[in-house]
């Protein structure tokens, strides 16, 4: 069993979302750590220029370049290339990490409450989420394995392993204690359980439920690939909840409205995220599965 020694907390992967930033800035100043004598920690502002500028990113998405293609890939002039191969350096690399665990935070626009996200489908992940369930019951567990941990772009794959905690609602360059709050506890239960995973006293976690990504999904578009709609009013701040075949979805300009189609029930999460506007998708779904 390999144990977690060195835990990176990451904030500002995405400039303009505040709780990690925050929240990594006060562990680096000496904000209480139960955990201090326990991990090695390293606290990293992933996209510093991103941050003072309070934008997302300066050239493309830093979340997006950890792709195994990306990393090797010599010389770019974009910005977060740059960047996410010194982080590789740094946490990883990616092929041959010095990190056991990082844990990069984000702030969504969308009502999807404190959600951790993993990559994949193994005990240690499942355990963590179960004990992530039982210390905060509203926490939503989103598992996107729809391809390998090693081939997602995220930055935490450059961790041995890695999670992101996704928190919402709260706007992009804002700040709010009750979320900064809500990660605080996030984080001290992943530690907890990191602790009593490496002293293997953790017990099987029973079943909880849990969701699985199955894809994105875009505004309505006409053909010059403008949007010709907006996400239904019925649909608006419920992420997570079930939709229906034949619910609606989207609500066309025009009044007209678009129904849920196919043969399962879905479950949209990222309702309205401000910051897929360019690539105009609405929301992800997700399947509900007990794990
Ligand atoms: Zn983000």
């Amino acid at each position: 069993m390999s144990t977690i020694k060195s835990i990176a907390i990451v904030g500002g992967t995405h400039g303009n979302e505040l709780t990690g930033i925050n929240i990594v800035k006060a562990l680096d100043k000496g904000l209480t750590n139960q955990f201090d004598d326990v991990f090695k920690f390293e606290y990293i502002i992933a996209n510093p220029s991103a941050v003072a500028a309070n934008v997302r990113f300066i050239d493309v998405d830093l979340n997006r370049q950890f792709g195994i293609h990306n990393l090797s890939c010599s010389n770019s002039r974009l910005y977060e290339l740059n960047i996410a191969k010194v982080l590789d350096q740094k946490l990883g690399p990616k092929h041959s990490p010095r990190t056991d665990l990082v844990i990069d935070i984000h702030n969504t626009t969308s009502a999807m409450g404190a959600t951790l996200i993993l990559l994949e489908d193994s005990p240690f992940y499942r355990n963590m989420a179960g004990y992530l369930k039982a210390r905060m019951p509203d926490v939503n567990i989103l598992l996107e394995d729809e391809i390998s941990y090693l081939e997602h772009p995220y930055l935490c794959t450059t961790g041995k392993r890695g999670i992101m905690l996704e928190l919402g609602c709260q706007p992009h360059g804002v700040s709010r204690m009750d979320i900064f709050l809500q990660c605080e506890t996030m984080l001290q239960s992943v530690f907890e359980y990191c602790d009593l995973y490496n002293r293997d006293a953790m017990p099987e976690q029973p079943t909880f439920d849990a969701y699985r990504l199955i894809e994105n999904v875009q505004f309505p578009l006409n053909e010059e690939e403008e949007v010709t709609g907006l996400v239904h009013e019925t649909l608006l701040d419920r992420d997570f909840c079930a939709v229906e075949v034949g619910d609606p979805i989207f609500r066309l300009f025009d009044g007209t409205e678009i129904f849920l189609t196919g043969t399962h029930t879905v479950y949209p999460h990222f309702i309205n995220e401000a910051a897929y506007r360019n690539s105009k998708v609405a929301f992800a779904t997700a399947t509900k599965f007990k794990w």
